[in-house]
């Protein structure tokens, strides 16, 4: 049993690395921000609670994203653990998920805010299987439609300047001191999120103690 947190300024990459070890390690991916977007996607009641906090950036309540960590949780369908993405957030999160659950380790993805512009504005997620595109690292090869389901890409309501500011407001602010009170009860890996995918990945099998990602 694995139970990992992975953390990061936006546009680290915190997606695409929890779901390769995910996938290798038979892991439930728990992003709270793919759970919120689902929500939306699929006008339910909860994405109608969220649609305009999380298009302008602003964090949403803390009993909500609990509520979701709690209930994703509470299937106890991870068998050989769990990877949660993007939670907790502030420092009310962190006590509450520190008191519910153990975790063996805390990746912390780290990216200069002088690249997260760049990457995040050049980011589109297909509307159909929600797989991440990166106009400057991964392409889709016919513009606008996923290579896997050829649905439509779109970009994310809260990938523009405006709610990216905030976003990042809310990072520094509320999110970095977690990683910093995690550093000092958890082991947390730091690793430079500035090269390619696999290459972090490589890195962080490393440091993690597990075996190396056989599949590419
Ligand atoms: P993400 O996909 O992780 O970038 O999250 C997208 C948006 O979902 C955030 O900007 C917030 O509006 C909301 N969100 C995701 N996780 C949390 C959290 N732990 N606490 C509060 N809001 C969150």
């Amino acid at each position: 049993m694995r139970k990992f947190v992975i953390m990061g300024i936006q546009g680290s990459g915190k997606g695409t690395q929890a779901k390769l070890l995910a996938d290798d390690l038979d892991l439930v991916h728990l992003s709270v921000g793919d759970i919120l977007r689902w929500n939306v996607q699929n006008h339910t009641k909860l994405g109608a609670q969220v649609t305009r906090i999380v298009a302008s950036g602003e964090l949403v309540s803390d009993d909500l994203v609990e509520t979701v960590i709690q209930d994703r949780l509470a299937l106890h369908d991870w068998n050989y653990g769990f990877i949660v993405d993007g939670f907790p957030r502030n420092a009310r999160q962190a006590e509450f998920f520190l008191e519910s659950y153990d975790i063996d380790g805390v990746i912390d993805l780290d990216l200069p805010d002088s690249e997260v512009e760049r990457r995040v504005l050049a980011r589109r997620l297909c509307s159909g299987c929600g797989l991440d595109y990166n106009l400057i690292a991964h392409r889709p090869k016919i513009d606008d439609v996923c290579d896997v389901c050829a649905a439509p890409l779109r970009t994310r309501s809260d990938d523009n300047p405006q709610a990216l500011a905030v976003r990042l407001r809310e990072y520094h602010d509320k999110t970095r001191p977690v990683i910093e009170l995690f550093q000092r009860k958890e082991f947390v890996v730091t690793v430079d999120a500035t090269r390619s995918a696999p290459e972090i990945q490589a890195e962080l099998r490393t440091r993690l103690g597990l075996p190396a990602l056989t599949t590419s």
